[in-house]
């Protein structure tokens, strides 16, 4: 099947211009398929011409071309070759399209609470044809007008405003133009809550077995919506012009959310079944405000070709952290960026994988798939920040504004928003995208200081690599107490390769900490001076700005990753620092590098050590008085994920039964205690089975599935095998997903390492399983923990075999790369 390609695209727009499509949608017919029946209105520059439509129909029942029945034979690879066309077209097409169990297409999700039955359409990037019959590529924009058929009990949602006209007949007015990839519709027996803001009608929704909860958190979400639209329309000329804003939260999606006009789709876990983390209500107002920008940057103006996906994801990631923090309650929305989302661009770009932000020449969509990663996403969001730093406010607001002006409801690339910059700002804008944005890798910037007693003579930040940076430079002292102060802070201008000297420190007396980057407003490495390096040791919880917290906790993650600091010395830290800590992003963040990246580097015989100084960390943090509940909560969790040995068993079976430390565990935590006491054979199928009768629903079903899979018998192993990859894998994304983490949770080596062999004979196959089941198979399955050179020398040789998918290939080449460097510090 081949995916469409860069050059077809551009012909195919040449021709072509959609006016709209008109789909009504039969959703009773039954458990596998529905109704598609779609009217295309088109234009072609060259009559008497030929293209061809993307559809991936279960059945194609019938094609009919301005009046002529087509041959449904003909449709092969996915594409109707489409013949003779007019000026002006009307394309007429009957088929049954399959529900997808992946989150690709149209998604059917059963309840295990209730037994309700939930849909929801994926689009992007590529499979609007899972959906219906399209011309499916961003620069063929049309206009929807939906209808559908439901029960009678049900909601329909859609990009346009809809309302039910007769029992189970809904009817959407026609939406403004936008791209295939953008289309959904929500259906199901839902739970809504309404509400309006500044002429906007807006919407939430949610299953109603999550009622409870969708309520519960419906007013907070909407006064991010709120202070997020008031914001976006003083920062542009344009109001958001898809009508109403509807935001679905959905079961087994794949992503955190996804842009659709007029109804955005979320992950349902951001409605909190469980009490959340700070870190988690701030990451969530941040994914709203991202949604939000997207309705300007990649709904009204779209990326022409999958290249740009920057010119998408990075401008909505700036604002969303930006407007989060500068509008909204949640005013630490910058710790979170500089110590997990960056940890996930800085990882990505130090891959032998990595690519330029605005990447060139990428012929499939299916190799643009791999770049939603976290250069597209935290990097480009990081070299955004260095763009407005130089730019200014002004300018840069001024460009964007003329830039939606020019295409709106339209398509640009690259160059076109970099000739209206220049124009606005009047600096060369093209030379600092050719330095910042067609360049990958992260550079460095070292301190080098002398000294003369207790005076700096001399000092200066050096920069390796090849950008221009404008950092800050912090100067701490301690105070009578011990405790860090900031004497001084001041930008740095750095031309690559060329030290810059700093003249406010010379002569100035000897400080704790130098720290490059401070305040985080640039993308690079930094490497500390020795002294300045032992007060980090020693003093890091009581530097008083969390973000100088977080900038430094990165920099001890860089550094064990870069086998500069030993695991132990992490570990140390981990120890002296953490329960002090009273930010809950920093412990989560730290507590989940530790265990999940970090396990690795150490042998087998020493990791149980090293879970039992994290559990220590953690419990050190709970028995603290003063600890808010998101502090606990993050805390608690790695004591239960880090539980080992059988006192430890013993103690999760008593938080099972009667709380811990004044924290009664949610369905989640509750989950994450029995795979804990699965892995350690604590538990078996019976207590398994009984725990998921007792409260069934969808955290129950992937917790057992997952426990299922950690239990340390030949037989559970063989059975969870089975499932991943036997004939019978009809397993949707989110228990296939489940199924692959507990995997690996027990068991030696003599239940394991068969497997570990049997992984990288059987996994090639999963390519053609789908985009979702690779990911889930090719990262959340692949032997981590086995970072050894005869799995690096295994897993190696998967990656030669030349019939591996594009998405498939990136996604076990991230995992090998980080395998490689497990192995060489594991050593
Ligand atoms: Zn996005």
């Amino acid at each position: 099947m081949p995916a469409l390609q860069r050059s077809e695209a551009r012909t195919r727009a040449r021709l072509l211009k959609v006016h709209g499509y008109t789909l009504d949608l039969d959703l009773t017919r039954g458990e596998t398929v529905f109704g598609c029946t779609t009217t295309i209105r088109f234009a072609c520059a060259e009559p008497g011409a030929g293209t061809f439509l993307d559809l991936r129909p279960e059945t194609l029942h019938r094609a009919v071309l301005n009046g002529t029945e087509l041959d449904p034979a003909t449709l092969a690879d996915h594409r109707l070759p489409l013949t003779g066309l007019l000026a002006e077209n009307e394309l007429l097409l009957v088929t049954d399209q399959r529900y997808s169990s992946t989150g690709e297409g149209l998604h059917r999700y059963v309840d295990p609470a209730d037994g309700s039955v939930y849909l929801y359409a994926t689009c992007g990037p590529d499979l609007a044809p899972l959906a219906f019959p399209c011309f499916d590529q961003p620069d063929l924009k049309g206009t929807f007008t939906l209808s559908a058929t439901a029960p009678a009990d049900w909601t329909v949602l859609g990009n346009g405003t809809g309302k039910q006209v007769a029992e189970g007949r809904w009817e959407f007015e026609p939406t403004k133009p936008f791209s295939t990839y953008l289309f959904t519709v929500v259906a199901g027996p839902l739970h809504s809550v309404h509400s309006e803001h500044d002429g906007i009608p807006l919407g939430l929704h949610g299953r109603r077995s999550l009622a409870a909860d969708l309520d519960r958190e419906a007013e907070e979400l909407f006064e991010v919506t709120r202070q997020s639209f008031d914001r976006l329309h003083e920062l542009f000329d344009e109001r958001y012009p898809f009508g109403g804003y509807d935001q679905a939260f959905v079961p087994e999606f794949n992503w955190g959310a996804m842009e659709n006009p007029g109804c955005v789709v979320f992950a349902e876990q951001m409605l909190f079944h469980s009490a959340p983390t700070e870190a988690e209500r701030t990451f969530r107002a941040m994914v709203v405000a991202h949604e939000m920008s997207h309705m300007w940057f990649g709904d009204l103006v779209t990326l022409r070709w999958w290249d740009d996906i920057w010119l998408n994801e990075s401008f909505a990631e700036y604002l969303g952290f930006r407007i989060t923090d500068e509008v909204t309650r949640f005013r630490s929305a910058w710790s979170g960026f500089a110590i997990k989302r960056k940890g996930w661009g800085y990882d990505a770009d130090q891959r032998a994988t990595t690519h330029p932000i605005a990447a060139e020449g990428l012929e499939s969509v299916a190799e643009a798939m791999g770049n939603f990663d976290g250069i597209s996403y935290a990097k480009g969001a990081a070299a955004l920040r260095q763009l407005v730093a130089w730019l200014g406010d002004e300018a840069f607001f001024a460009g964007i504004n003329e830039h939606f002006a020019r295409h709106r409801f339209g398509n640009a690339e690259l160059g076109e928003f970099l000739d209206v910059l220049t124009a606005t700002s009047g600096r060369d804008v093209r030379g600092w995208a050719e330095r910042w944005l067609r360049t990958s890798g992260v550079d460095t910037l070292r301190l080098a200081v002398t000294h003369d007693g207790d005076t700096i003579t001399a000092a200066e930040l050096v920069p390796d690599g090849s950008r221009p940076h404008l950092v800050g430079l912090g100067v701490f002292d301690l105070d009578a107490d011990g405790k860090p102060v900031l004497r001084d802070s001041f930008r740095v201008e750095l031309e690559p390769g060329t030290p810059a000297p700093l003249p406010q420190l010379a002569g100035a007396p000897r400080a704790a900490l130098l720290l490059p980057n401070h305040g985080d407003l640039s993308w690079a490495k930094i490497r500390l001076d020795e002294a300045s390096w032992r007060t980090v040791t020693e003093k890091l919880s009581l530097f008083e700005d969390q973000l100088t917290r977080a900038v430094l906790w990165e920099h001890a993650r860089d550094l064990v990753r870069d086998g500069e600091l030993p695991p132990s010395g992490y570990l140390d830290l981990v120890a002296a620092h953490l329960p002090g800590e009273t930010v809950d992003t920093i412990v989560d963040a730290v507590f989940t590098f530790a265990r999940t990246k970090m396990l690795p580097y150490l042998a087998p015989r020493e990791r149980t050590a090293a879970q039992a100084r994290l559990a220590g960390a953690a419990r050190e943090l709970l028995a603290r008085q003063d600890t808010e509940q998101g502090l606990r909560l993050a805390a608690l969790r790695a004591a239960v994920d880090n539980a080992t040995g059988e006192r430890e068993a013993a103690e999760l079976e008593e938080w099972l039964g009667g709380g811990a430390f004044g924290i009664e565990l949610s369905a989640e935590l509750r989950w994450a205690a029995l795979v804990r006491l699965a892995a350690l054979g604590v538990i078996g199928e019976d207590r398994i089975a009984a725990e998921l009768a007792a409260e069934p629903g969808s955290t129950a079903s992937e917790g057992a599935a997952r426990a299922r899979a950690a239990l340390p018998t030949a037989e559970a192993k063989e059975a969870a095998w089975g499932l991943l990859f036997g004939d019978g894998s009809g397993l949707s994304n989110a228990l296939l997903t489940a199924v692959a983490q507990g995997f690996w949770q027990s068991g030696g080596e003599e239940l394991q390492l068969p497997y570990v062999e049997r992984y990288f004979a059987e996994v090639p196959a999963a390519g053609e399983r789908g985009d979702i089941v690779s990911r889930a198979l090719g990262a959340a399955l692949f032997p981590a923990g086995w970072s050894t050179p005869e799995t690096l020398a295994l897993a190696e040789a998967v990656l030669a075999d030349d019939t591996l998918t594009p998405g498939l290939r990136r996604t076990l080449a991230d995992q090998v790369d980080d395998l490689r460097r497990a192995t060489r510090i594991r050593g």
